[in-house]
């Protein structure tokens, strides 16, 4: 089955659920037993790792429906769900670690990651090393004999640097560490993480996944060796996600097939427009020919979403930059991505890179494009650039 096949019909129950087409939202905290024998055999059920409705917080016919479509999706062997992708980020990583270990992170990796590893982490007795993200197979020289975890981001935030995902899994792999990555720009569409050697794929569904700028959601997919950990952790942290944003999320996935390669048309054609600009010094995008992570990508990618960024020459100034992004009409001003809209950000990796300092660059800013006509994007930007350079005369 392809994948629009598997988006369109897994996680389908008609019959139980009086017909309706997508399963309804199950809000519910006590799910009642009609007997003392038959609440001993759910829970037993639920020991062998069965998925019944047992209680809400562990999961309901929409949850595990939700769980099983993304894990079947991305080769997986089960996912969990959780509040938020950052929910999700920390999961991963405390379902791998114990006090004394090491793990290594890409210092590209997602803001509050980074300060959840600078912080909890730390506090728990955990090391975090930040390594350059194109160190690939030179991670073998980091790796010590407590490194439990390596976690990766490919392309990275803000800066799109693209890794040897299988390369890095291999090292990892023989000295015994696993692999866990931030597979949101990929998604599990195009970026089949568990075939390149990942253990732990983390997504903020928020973005893709949901689509629509609307709810709140993070989901843990993991190999069959490292669910228990995974499954057991979450369940012990209580982080449970929320019966509508998982309807959305749900939701969102019927759509995804469908959104994806428009996100990626688009976001190729601005990007290669902006590429044209004399303002714009670089075009970070890996679908791009001329990207240096390009290689990687088309070797290991399906496909790539509407996240990337551009860096403009770094004569201009802040104001310059603001009199460019603030009076855009199509881009909102804001985080997060992955709905229909349009959204730009300056992106500051400035002051956080520890491995690989970012440095001698312009103003960064990352777009996000959406599911509007890109004739009326790029004269939104062409504006925008007029505006740029009238403010730095
Ligand atoms: C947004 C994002 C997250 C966090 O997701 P939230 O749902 O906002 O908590 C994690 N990783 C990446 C790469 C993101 O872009």
């Amino acid at each position: 089955m392809k994948d629009e096949t598997k988006l369109a019909t897994l996680g389908r129950d008609p019959e139980g659920h009086h017909g309706a087409v997508n399963i309804p939202v199950y809000r519910a905290s006590t799910i009642l037993q009609p007997d003392l024998k038959t609440l001993k055999e759910v829970y037993a059920a639920r020991e062998r790792d069965e998925q019944v409705t047992s209680y809400g917080r562990i999961g309901t016919p929409l949850t595990y429906a939700f769980e099983n479509i993304l894990a079947e999706l991305e080769g997986g062997y089960r996912a969990i769900s959780f509040p938020s992708g950052a929910a999700a980020c920390s999961g991963a990583i405390l379902s791998a670690v114990k006090a004394g270990d090491h793990i290594l992170v890409t210092d590209s990796v997602y803001g509050p990651t980074r300060h959840f590893c600078d912080t909890v982490l730390k506090r728990l007795g955990v090391e975090t090393e930040y390594f350059r993200p194109t160190i690939n197979a030179g991670i073998k020289d980091l790796l010590r004999p407590n490194t439990s975890l390596v976690f990766l981001e490919s392309p990275g935030s803000l800066t799109f640097e693209m890794q040897d995902v299988p390369a890095m899994a291999e090292i990892a792999h023989k000295h015994g560490a696993k692999v866990a990555m931030d597979n949101t720009w990929g998604t599990p569409l195009y970026f089949k993480s568990f075939s390149h050697g990942v253990d732990l794929s983390v997504h903020a569904a928020t973005k893709y996944i949901v689509g629509h700028s609307d709810a709140m959601l993070g989901v843990v997919i993991a190999t069959k060796e490292s669910w228990p950990m995974l499954r057991d952790s979450a369940r012990a942290l209580g982080n449970n996600a929320g019966p509508d944003e998982v309807f959305l999320g749900l939701r969102g996935l019927r759509t995804m097939a469908v959104r994806l390669p428009r996100h990626m048309e688009s976001g190729i054609t601005v990007a290669d427009w902006l590429r044209g600009r004399a303002e714009v010094t670089s075009v970070l995008h890996p679908a791009l020919p001329q990207d240096p992570g390009h290689a990687i990508w088309k070797r290991d990618f399906l496909g790539a979403c509407g996240l990337f960024s551009f860096e403009l020459d770094r004569k201009y100034s802040d104001d310059a930059v603001a009199a460019f992004v603030d009076h855009l009409e199509l881009f909102g001003i804001g985080y997060s991505w992955g709905g229909f809209e349009s959204l730009v950000t300056v992106a500051k990796p400035h002051g956080i890179r520890s491995a690989e300092p970012w440095r001698d660059h312009g103003p960064l800013l990352r777009l996000h494009i959406g599911l509007e006509a890109t004739e009326d994007l790029i004269a939104d930007l062409k504006a925008g650039f007029d505006r740029l350079n009238k403010a730095q005369g």
